[in-house]
């Protein structure tokens, strides 16, 4: 019988993967599966994979491993953006039953009808390039946080990025239905909602072949703020060229969206960006966190760089690391390139020696380390307003401010998924940082939280 057969699902990757995930196992709930951790054995193993890691296909290869070792007669199920892009390579993959792609994953309960190991993989992916339509979904399981996806797909090109091949055109949620999730999210007691999506900026953007609405997301921002769920709001990447002044303003005056933003720069050479075909170029950049910290000193703001892109050279590099040394941001996110099939930039002869590219990871980490402390420094003696998370880690409880400092403090399950004012007084030689509780939204004696990187 359907109703007493069991999934598990892993998720690899971002944020929307997560948000995928919760909603697709939400769907197999309501067709009769029960979901089980997926450390234990189940009747169906769903993987949700990302094509990010150059190693998708090892990863993806050793869990499979690994799962019909414990469970050797379970279905195997491998679905998300790997899927779409290589599904005959996964079908090569000993022991997997079925590969969906990025429309049919949504599906996925229809193609559990029989569970019977296949001696062949069944593999149904869409052509990317057909309009695609859109799924909303928010992760569940964690009353503290939870990432709302907005919006999937992207329009551009830029020369090292596979996602558009594997999640397709831009498309996005109607605003009606965003503040409907909103609302659905905040009544289990979420306190913060992630604004998540592959390109946040073009949420609403007309696509006629889809017949796509035609809301910008500056709408979507300040139809949230007049919403009024028991929620704060955290937006989680969004381009620079998309980011406008009028949204910046508008969480400025927010008492309901974070002072936080996470903005994709990937070089601070404009050589390299043309290269990349970025939309945008360094001033623009410089131009953005500019006007962020005029109207928002207290503002975290995370960077997302490339190191090691092909034709980036000493200069190039240098220019970078300049450039983000004297930008007033707060944290980078540092990835090295890796070569990325049917790309632009994997056909460039240009190539910088992996190690090389290593190295300069490495220096924009220390340098990362550095805008961060230097960040947390700044907000000493400021009030903050904390959530807590859930869960006893070594006797402490961990939080986020709206401003992004990690913040934790001596378990006590009263501040359990609770918001509280606190005081970040001081940093520790660990690179702690402690803070006294002022008040929260239940009743807490005064007490030490300290912040942490
Ligand atoms: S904006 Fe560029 S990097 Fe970002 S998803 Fe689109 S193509 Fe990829």
């Amino acid at each position: 019988m359907d109703s007493a057969r069991t999934f598990a699902i892993h998720t690899l990757g971002c944020k929307l993967n997560y948000s995928e995930s919760s909603a697709i196992a939400k769907k197999l709930a309501e067709e009769g599966f029960d979901k089980v951790a997926f450390k234990e054995k189940a009747d169906v193993y769903i993987i949700n994979t990302c094509s990010v890691t150059h190693e998708a296909d090892k990863e993806c290869r050793y869990i499979v491993r690994t799962v019909l070792n414990r469970a050797p007669g379970a279905f195997i199920a491998i679905i998300g953006c790997y899927a779409q892009l290589k599904p005959q390579e996964i079908a090569k993959i000993e022991g997997v039953d079925l590969v969906l792609g990025a429309s049919e994953k949504f599906n996925i309960a229809t193609y559990l009808h029989d569970l019977d190991k296949k001696t062949y993989t069944e593999i149904h992916s869409c052509e990317i390039e057909q309009p695609l339509g859109f799924h909303s979904a928010y992760s569940s399981g964690d009353r503290a946080r939870s990432f709302l996806k907005v919006q999937d797909g992207c329009d551009y090109s830029c020369s090292y990025c596979t996602i558009p091949l594997a999640r397709g055109k831009s498309r996005s949620d109607t605003v009606e239905n965003v503040l409907k999730n909103v609302n659905e999210i905040a009544s289990k007691g979420v306190r913060e909602i992630v604004l998540t999506g592959v390109n946040l900026g073009d949420f609403g953007i007309s696509n006629p072949e889809s017949g796509q609405h035609t809301e910008t997301f500056h709408e979507l921002v300040m139809a949230l703020d007049n919403n009024d769920a028991d929620v704060r709001f955290r937006i989680s990447s969004i381009e620079p060229n998309l980011l406008k002044n009028e949204t910046i303003e508008w969480v400025a005056n927010s008492k309901r969206f974070t002072p936080h933003f996470h903005i994709p720069l990937q070089s601070g050479s404009d050589d390299i960006l043309k290269k990349m075909r970025r939309r945008y170029l360094r001033d623009l950049y410089a131009d953005r966190v500019a006007t962020i910290k005029s109207l928002m000193p207290h503002c975290c703001i995370g960077v997302d760089v490339i190191t090691g892109f092909p034709g980036e050279t000493d200069e190039h590099f240098n220019e970078t690391y300049k450039f983000l040394n004297e930008l007033n941001v707060s944290y980078l996110h540092v990835f090295t390139y890796s070569e990325r099939a049917n790309t632009l930039a994997t056909e460039s002869a240009d190539v910088v020696p992996v190690e090389v590219r290593r190295k300069r990871n490495r220096m924009l980490q220390i340098l990362s380390e550095k805008k961060l402390r230097h960040f947390y420094e700044q907000n000493l003696g400021t009030e903050r307003t904390v959530v807590f998370e859930g869960g006893s880690k070594d006797g402490f409880l961990y939080g986020y401010t709206d401003n992004y400092v990690r913040v934790k403090t001596e378990f006590d399950e009263m501040l359990e998924y609770n918001t509280a004012n606190v005081l970040l007084k001081a940093i520790n030689p660990d690179r702690t940082a402690s803070a006294d509780i002022i008040e929260s939204s239940i009743k807490v004696n005064k007490q030490v939280v300290s912040a942490i990187y």
